[in-house]
């Protein structure tokens, strides 16, 4: 999908740090002429999303559309997150996201309606491309706010939505190759390896063989959206959705559908959400944790980097060298915006849409802890 509006946008954020970058991974200026020059204002609407790729970039250009004709943040997340979850190319969402250790994809979704103050969930969600939609039908046809595993695909069925195999090509190899690599105590290995093995035998429960990073291999990876949105209105909603860690045990829940950790939203506020190690977000209650700080007067991008430092600090006395690598995003009503992560490599991003047009946002590492 093209974006005729794509814009190319330096100059002073909303957010008290970061920096806006191209609006467009590959802005397209006619050779020589200067990038067009502007501080982008806090304006609402505006949505935004974890996501800085081309299908972030669509999602949100798309769900503005909502938002630019009256309509509610919660249309506008659901839209935007839809367009993530349906991108095959992606391996941290829906469609083609990576499986768990026994090679199901099991996804975790949450959204949560400011306007209300309701919320709903699904967790360990097989065969379910929009997992977020189901989330939605948990906040808005029942009186609870979770379902998971086999009885959410129930749920979803009540609702005629169809199963879909979510296994792309792409997913299948990087989970065959992770389990012909990951342990040397087993008996997976790739086909070759009796020969490449220089003809050593590798019988059942060697192991023998596997290597530990064969070409064109799978690693571990991290990878999850977060969709944030403040209508015309006023009102704010919000999305996260997830095929979870890569190779986790089968039935683990990440934060993504926990509501404080993975997502949170305060229509008094703004938004906040979270991607990276659940297991560091679910501790920290990060989500809520930057939402209150907003409360409090911190901007987004400041309280973004207030939930990196406490993760940081919580570790300090246990391995003062852990990196968490997670990546906060968050809003607030005034239509200010923030990103940040502990910086492993490079600077956070995430697409952001807004009456100023399209942009790639350039968040805050922190490189060192501090403190
Ligand atoms: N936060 C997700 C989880 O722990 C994964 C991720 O964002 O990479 O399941």
């Amino acid at each position: 999908m093209s974006l005729p509006r794509r814009q190319f946008l330096k100059g002073t954020a909303a957010a008290s740090a970061g920096a806006l970058v191209a609006g467009g991974l590959t802005p397209s200026r006619a050779s020589g002429e200067p990038p067009a020059r502007r501080a982008a204002s806090a304006t609402t609407p505006i949505i935004i999303t974890s996501h800085e790729n081309q299908t972030g970039q669509n999602a949100v250009e798309e769900a503005w559309s909502i938002l630019a004709d009256g309509g509610m943040a919660l249309d506008a997340v659901e839209r935007g997150a839809n367009i993530i979850e349906l991108d095959p190319e992606d391996m941290s969402v829906g469609m083609g996201g990576l499986p768990n250790d026994q090679g199901v994809i099991q996804l975790d979704a949450s959204i949560m309606d400011g306007r209300t103050y309701n919320a709903g969930s699904v967790a360990a969600l097989e065969n379910t491309v929009h997992a977020s939609s189901v989330a939605r039908l948990v906040m808005e046809r029942t009186d609870h706010v979770m379902i998971v595993g086999p009885a959410a695909r129930e749920f979803a069925d009540s609702f005629g939505i169809p199963e879909q195999d979510l296994m792309t090509d792409r997913t299948r190899q990087a989970f065959l190759r992770w389990r012909e690599a990951h342990s040397e105590n087993d008996d997976w290995g790739p086909p070759d390896h009796l020969i490449t093995q220089g003809g050593e035998q590798g019988g059942p429960g060697s192991g023998a063989g596997a290597p530990s990073s064969p070409e064109g291999g799978a690693d571990f990876t991290y990878g999850t959206t977060n969709v944030l949105a403040v209508d015309a209105n006023g009102d704010v909603a919000g999305i996260t959705t997830t095929s979870g860690l890569s190779w986790k045990i089968n039935g683990r829940i990440g934060d993504s559908p926990i509501i404080g950790a993975g997502l949170y939203v305060d229509n008094d506020v703004g938004a906040a959400g979270a991607t990276g190690r659940g297991e560091d977000v679910i501790k920290s209650c990060a989500s809520f944790y930057i939402v209150m700080r907003m409360r409090e007067g911190r901007s987004p991008q400041e309280a973004c980097e207030d939930a990196i430092q406490l993760i940081v600090e919580k570790y300090r006395n246990v391995n003062p060298d852990f990196v968490p690598p997670e990546k906060f995003v968050a809003i607030n009503k005034a239509g200010e915006f923030g990103c940040a992560w502990m910086g492993i490599s490079g600077t956070p991003h995430m697409s952001v849409r807004n009456g100023d047009g399209l942009l790639v946002y350039e968040g805050t590492a922190s490189l060192q802890p501090q403190g």
